[in-house]
């Protein structure tokens, strides 16, 4: 079974399974100037697969194997991470932060991004539970770690990605199909009106600077 690429939303920013390309087992690939844009789950934006998104993944993937990469290192790099996603950490102040970890996660930064900083915290979230969980000993989740090839790893990162997004789509869904609202026609009148008002404003609005 192909496993969905993790695609980053345009408009809201969620990471979600790309509909539009699958990673087959063991397989691995990288996107260069191609763009794979389909719906966002989540608003209905437009969600692309971020270009030579495999070489950051692997790039964590490979630092991890790192002996001076700890859990704590991770830690450090994720909330720098989410600090820049949320906005609240600018790129100079990221670059600085990162600086001051090891050199093999100042390279997994350099291969994200800014533009993938909530991807690179999913990511490493990932790592986190699936190797360093219950307070495992930094030489045991080392030697777990050790014990799988890069791909197996990938794999498993991206498996792990998908399930979030599948339980978190899934206690987002109301437990019923929404029923098509009725709405008598008075009523649809009035809306079209309302929003017509609104448009007709808006317009009005962006026509005011250039007039006066
Ligand atoms: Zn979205």
């Amino acid at each position: 079974m192909n496993t969905p690429l993790p695609q980053v939303c345009e408009r809201c920013g969620k990471v979600s399974p790309s509909s539009a390309i699958g990673l087959a087992p063991g397989a691995s690939v990288t996107l260069e100037g191609i763009l794979v844009v389909s719906p966002c789950p989540y608003c209905g934006g437009q969600a692309r697969i971020p270009e030579g998104r495999y070489e950051s993944v692997r790039a964590i993937v490979e630092a991890i194997r790192s002996p001076e990469v700890t859990r704590a290192e991770l830690e450090r790099l994720r909330a720098i991470a989410k600090g820049v996603s949320k906005g609240t950490t600018d790129d100079q102040q990221a670059t600085n932060q990162v600086d001051e970890l090891s050199a093999p996660l100042a390279r997994v930064w350099s291969a994200f991004g800014t533009g993938q900083a909530q991807l690179l915290a999913a990511v490493i979230s990932i790592i986190l539970m699936l190797y360093f969980q219950h307070g495992a000993e930094e030489e045991t989740a080392r030697e777990r770690i050790l014990s799988q090839q890069t791909v197996q790893i990938e794999q498993r990162i991206f498996e792990e990605l998908q399930k979030t997004q599948q339980s978190a789509l899934a206690a987002k869904k109301p437990t019923k199909p929404k029923a098509p609202t009725r709405k008598s026609p008075q009523r649809q009148i009035r809306a079209a009106n309302r929003s017509a008002r609104r448009e007709e404003a808006a317009w009005k609005r962006r026509q005011k600077p250039r007039g006066d």
